[in-house]
């Protein structure tokens, strides 16, 4: 059985953290108090799924560091979360009634909503929808973790009939309250070091500055994918690439960087290993608001001319 960490591996993730970001001491120490608080047990998340694919359950239990076993074991005090649970059935469902009752809880969602076919997605057997407002209403902070929960995501392409939309949606719907307690963390999947930063940030000293519109965490989202990517001097010159490994920016081969908020070129993506762009596939925008709703979004294009999104330097520079 591992170790619990100690004092100073807290401050080493919160660091790990911080520094993944260019984010200042100051940040790490916060981001260490929340996760300190996480270990203690002095605060508790609670995980449910809405339509969702388990894919950033996946990516968040890939995080480096700390590794799935501290997380699971050590960092994050689970009370539930509908995959790796031990617990199912009517204990599952008392685990969740009683946490709910208590209001003591940060609640991380991922997955979107049907609001168009409550029966779309079950939980206890009944539709989601039916338990969600007392969940969220009673949540002490919201963290609509990936893209479908943030923005509706996939399952809100266009066309679905269950009408799949993102947790704001539906608390709009409902009059629940949003201000200062829903944060959209997105990606499909999230990145794990946004998530846990996100919700070690929440935790210590409640949210962080957002974008005004896409409640989007400022910390890990203010800057585009295209502003910080190493092909970015290319694109500047205009060099753009024509076939796949050609050298180049990747603008005409379909890339959506200069859509997308998120820190993939600078933490990148398992541990560090790489990300979309310098493994040669252009950025699909997954962390856009946008993303997959259309049925002519652009994921791979073949060329500018059928390209829907008009990005030019000008845009740029305002964004
Ligand atoms: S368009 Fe894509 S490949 Fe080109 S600089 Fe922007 S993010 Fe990088
Ligand atoms: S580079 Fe683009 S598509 Fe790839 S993970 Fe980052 S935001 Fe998503």
């Amino acid at each position: 059985m591992m170790e619990s960490p100690s004092r100073r591996d807290v401050l080493r993730i919160g660091a790990y953290l911080a520094a993944g970001m260019g984010l200042g001491r100051g940040t790490a120490r916060v981001f260490a108090e929340g996760l300190q608080k996480l270990l203690d047990k002095q605060e508790k998340i609670l995980w449910l799924h809405g339509m969702s694919c388990s894919g950033c359950s996946v990516s968040f239990l890939n995080a480096d560091q700390p590794g799935p076993v501290e997380i699971l074991t050590e960092i994050v005090s689970l009370v539930y979360h509908p995959t790796i649970s031990s617990a199912t059935g009517d204990v599952a469902v008392g685990v969740v009634e009683r946490t709910v009752k208590s209001g003591d809880y940060f609640l991380v969602f991922e997955g979107s909503v049907p609001l168009d076919m409550p029966e779309a997605c079950l939980m206890q057997g009944r539709p989601i929808a039916d338990s969600l407002t007392g969940i969220l209403a009673n949540a002490k902070a919201i963290i609509a973790a990936g893209t479908c929960a943030a923005f509706g995501g996939i399952p809100s392409a266009q066309g679905n009939p269950t009408g799949g939309d993102s947790i704001k949606a539906f608390m709009d719907r409902n009059r629940i309250p949003t201000k200062n307690r829903l944060i959209n963390c997105p990606g499909c999947p999230v990145h794990p070091q946004s998530l846990l930063g996100t919700a070690a940030y929440v935790i210590a000293k409640g949210l962080p500055k957002l974008d005004a519109n896409l409640l989007t965490p400022n910390m890990f989202y203010g800057h585009s994918v295209h502003d910080e990517c190493p092909k970015f001097h290319y694109w500047e010159k205009r060099v753009f690439a024509k076939h796949f490994g050609d050298e180049g920016c990747l603008f005409k081969l379909g890339c959506l960087g200069p859509l997308s908020h998120g820190s993939c070129p600078g933490r990148q993506w398992n541990g560090g290993v790489n990300w979309c762009v310098r493994a040669g596939a252009p950025c699909v925008s997954c962390t856009s608001e946008g993303f997959a709703k259309r049925k002519d979004l652009p994921f791979y294009r073949k060329g500018e001319a059928h390209h829907a999104v008009a990005y030019s330097e000008r845009d740029r520079q305002g964004a």
